[in-house]
Parts: structure tokens; C-alpha cells; sequence
């Protein structure tokens, strides 16, 4: 296979043209199902990259790739072609886990999000009345209601709330936040750079780990906008601390005239057991908060949403602000909402909502289940060793961050493959599985998969752990 002329002639002529390969059959067949400008884009990109092996002497890899175009090409309009977002099996045991699109949503508030995705609804149309309606009128509603609250608005997420409630209250004034509150959670949403592009100034109050009400009502001034609290979420401050009780800064914000606003983060609705120490939102609004932002897609267990209750008055200057509209939420959001508030309305909520079933799951429930794929992998797998373990689960999504909760761990081991490998494989599967590697083992907590994902699941581990 000597490149004779030195300068890559002859391997050059190895490899077809565009139109050589789409005379073929197989091309043909690749056309019809694909669409022929993915096929030329395709091939042509298999092509490019055969000229540059010839360009860098690599006629091994040219000889490659001109004796499987056929393939090639398939394989990579098959990839181009299948989605980019697809299910995945969470067996990390982090119920709320924001990189796996955190809440799941039941059967019946899925099946409610696909019905009125693929048709026409009432969206802000008053069917009685035959004329223009209010979308804030559907999942709202029930909202108010279980809440107690005046007013509601649900926007894309909770920075949005965040930000939606502090331009609409405090442009150009000054936002009062404890030192001990100015959080980053996750992806880039920091308090002080929401405060600052909502055009509002921050006016920090106190220090990291104590601030008083007295450090409140020396800040307050003609200029104070709104007192923001924001829940610390993913960390917690240990030690010589203080704050004052909500009910406190609350009063001191009503005598001053100005709105006290609370990001409460993940918008417990009612009490869940091991999660004591967490304010519900109703909570929140009995201490006298004006305003409380939270998400819907944490311990909610609903969409991505945000969510902003409280007084009336300030909920509608909400709606009426431009913001509003560019942060609203569409008709399947709501539709999902709904269904999931309909559930928490129902006290359906710890059967039928997904992220609180989980949480609610006791370590003998999950150890039972544990035990059953162990062994069904022992007895599938001579190579592998598999160990039922004790360990913890977590709520993740930045609530209660120090909360363990206790579960079995499938811990499994093999006697070539590594767990990092073993892991790498299983992220490749279709559908694929995310799990934990500690101590040299690959991780599985089965509280964050559902039952009927179990066969996929021990399908997928038998293929990675037998090396097919
Ligand atoms: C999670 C969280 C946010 C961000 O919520 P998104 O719905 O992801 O926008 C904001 N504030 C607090 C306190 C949070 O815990």
C-alpha cells in the first residue's frame, strides 16, 4: 500500500466521490430515510476528514474509512437524527437532581402536559363568556387556595421571581440583604448579581454570621426598596450565629413602609417527614412576609417554574410590569402545575407526586429492592462483586444540604473493569444510567428509580458487567 508518488495520489483514488456514493443502493436507501442534504452534509464531512489523513500520511486510516463509508454514514445520520434530550435512570440517590432535570412528573400530570401540548385550549380564553380570559386563572387559582394567599405569578423559574419581584418593587432603591444571604446556588444565580441587574442596589446588612435587626433598621432609609431574606439553600452557617426571626424583620419592614420579600427556595407546601427544620410557605406568609418567591420543580415536585405569592397589591404590579411577559410560563407548565397542585390540594401528594414518594421511602423499602438486583447480578455475573450497603441519600437541589437520608446502596465491584469504567459504560446505554463511584465501588441507590426501571436497569448492568 506504498504511496508511490509521495504525495497521497494513490490513496486518494481510493476513496469515492459524492456522486460514485450516491449511485449506490445502499446510499439511496440512506437518502430516502435521512433526506438528501443530512446525506450530503454527512458524507461530505467523512470525506473531508479522509483527505486530511491522506494530507497527514495516514493512508491506514484512509484504506478505514473508504471500506466502511457505508456504515460510517449510517451510524452518523442515526446519531444526527436521534434526539438530544432523552430519559435517563437516576440511581445517585439525589432526588432533586438539577443536572437530571430535577422534579419527574407523575403519569397523570405528564399525560396532562401531552394532551394539551398537541392542541388547542383555553389558555387565556373565557370559554363562558366567548371572549379573551386570563391564564393566571388556571393553575393560580388552586394555588391561592392551598396557599391561603392573595395573589399569585408563575414565571420561567425562581430567578425569575426573584428578579421579576425586586425590579417591579425596588428599581433604583436599595435592597437590604443579610451578609449571611448572599448565595450562589448552582448555575451562576447569585444574589447580588440578580439584585444588580434587576436595577436595584444592594445595601448589604450585618456580617457572614450575624446580623441583628438593629444592623436591619440602621440600613433602613428613604432609599430602602424592599428587605429581601433568601434562604441559604446549599450551605449552612455553624456556630457563633445569629438572625432575627422572620416575624421580627417582618414588623420592623411594615413600620418602615417598605415590602419584605422572602426567597424561600424550594417551596415546601406542607410539612414532610425528616424535613422539620424547613419553613413551608405558609410559614413564610404567617410570619408576615408581603412576598414569597419559590421553585416549582423542587420539593414541590412539579415543572420548572417559578412561583411569587403574597399580597395582592404587589403580586399585580408583578403582572403589570413588561418583565412579566418576557418571564411567563406556557400552557404545558401550567397544565403540569395543575395537576401537581391538584395532587398536593388532594393530600395525594405523598403518594402520587414523584420527588416526595422518594423522599418519603423508608431504607427497608429501598433495602428490599437493593437486595433483589444484588443478587440477580451475582448470579449473572461471576465476574462481579456485589454488596448491599448502608448509606444515605440526599434531597439535593439545595435543600436541607446536611439531611441524610438513610438507604441501601448496591455497591458493586469487578475484577478487571474499575468503577470509573464501569460507570463510563452505563452513562453509554441506552437508556443510560447515572450512578456514584466511592470507595472503588460502582454506586446504585435504587430511591431515585422506579420500579419500572428496574429491568433496564439490571439489563444494563449485566451487559456492562459481563463486557457485552
Ligand atoms: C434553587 C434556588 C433558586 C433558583 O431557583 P430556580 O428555580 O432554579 O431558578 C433561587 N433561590 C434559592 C434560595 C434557591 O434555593
Amino acid at each position: 500500500m506504498a504511496d508511490t508518488r509521495g504525495d497521497g495520489s494513490d490513496v486518494r483514488r481510493r476513496l469515492p466521490s459524492v456522486d460514485e456514493v450516491l449511485r449506490q443502493d445502499w446510499a439511496r436507501a440512506l437518502e430516502e430515510r435521512h433526506g438528501r442534504a443530512s446525506v450530503l452534509r454527512h458524507l461530505r464531512a467523512i470525506l473531508d476528514e479522509a483527505r486530511e489523513s491522506i494530507s497527514r500520511g495516514d493512508s491506514a486510516a484512509v484504506a478505514q474509512i473508504a471500506a466502511s463509508l457505508a456504515g460510517r454514514l449510517a451510524q452518523r445520520l442515526e446519531r444526527a437524527a436521534a434526539p438530544s434530550l432523552v430519559p435517563v435512570i437516576n440511581a445517585t440517590g439525589v432526588v432533586i437532581h438539577t443536572n437530571l432535570g430535577r422534579a419527574p412528573l407523575s403519569p397523570e400530570a405528564a399525560a396532562r402536559v401531552a394532551e394539551l401540548a398537541s392542541s388547542y385550549s383555553n389558555l387565556e380564553y373565557d370559554l363562558e363568556a366567548g371572549d379573551r380570559g386570563d391564564r393566571e386563572v388556571h393553575a393560580e387559582a388552586r394555588l391561592r387556595e392551598l396557599l391561603g394567599a392573595e395573589g399569585t405569578v408563575v414565571v420561567n423559574n425562581n430567578a425569575a421571581a426573584v428578579l421579576l419581584a425586586v425590579n417591579t418593587l425596588a428599581e433604583g432603591r436599595e435592597v437590604l440583604v443579610s451578609r449571611g444571604e448572599l448565595v450562589e446556588i448552582g448555575g451562576s444565580f447569585r444574589i447580588p448579581d440578580v439584585i444588580g441587574k434587576s436595577g436595584a442596589t444592594l445595601r448589604e446588612v450585618g456580617t457572614t454570621n450575624r446580623t441583628r435587626l438593629s444592623d436591619y433598621r440602621a440600613a433602613l432609609g428613604p432609599n430602602t426598596g424592599l428587605i429581601l431574606k433568601v434562604h441559604p439553600s446549599n450551605f449552612r452557617i455553624v456556630g457563633f450565629t445569629e438572625s432575627p426571626p422572620p416575624a421580627d424583620l417582618a414588623a420592623l419592614a411594615r413600620g418602615a413602609g417598605v415590602a419584605f420579600v422572602e426567597d424561600l427556595g424550594s417551596g415546601l407546601l406542607s410539612p414532610l417527614p425528616g424535613l422539620e427544620g424547613e419553613r413551608t410557605v405558609a410559614d413564610s406568609l404567617a410570619t408576615g412576609v408581603d412576598l414569597v418567591t419559590f421553585s416549582g420543580d423542587k420539593l414541590l415536585g412539579g415543572p420548572q417554574a417559578g412561583l411569587a405569592a403574597g399580597r395582592r397589591t404587589l403580586t399585580d404590579a408583578m403582572r403589570r410590569n413588561p418583565l412579566y411577559r418576557a418571564l411567563r410560563v406556557d400552557k404545558m407548565t401550567l397544565a403540569a402545575l395543575d395537576a401537581v397542585l391538584a395532587d398536593h390540594e388532594g393530600g395525594r401528594n405523598a403518594e402520587r407526586v414523584p420527588v416526595q414518594r422518594m423522599l418519603g421511602l423508608d431504607a427497608a423499602a429501598v433495602r428490599g429492592r437493593a437486595q433483589a438486583l444484588a443478587d440477580g447480578l451475582r448470579a449473572a455475573c461471576p465476574q462481579a462483586r456485589v454488596d448491599v450497603w448502608e448509606g444515605s441519600s440526599a434531597v439535593g437541589g439545595g435543600a436541607a444540604p446536611t439531611l441524610e437520608i438513610p438507604t441501601a446502596l448496591v455497591a458493586v465491584g469487578h475484577a478487571v473493569l474499575g468503577p470509573e469504567r464501569l460507570a463510563g459504560a452505563l452513562r453509554s446505554g441506552d437508556p443510560p444510567v447515572v450512578a456514584r463511584v466511592a470507595d472503588d465501588r460502582l454506586i446504585l441507590d435504587l430511591r431515585t428509580v422506579r420500579p419500572e426501571e428496574e429491568p433496564a436497569l439490571r439489563r444494563s448492568l449485566i451487559r456492562v458487567l459481563t463486557g457485552g
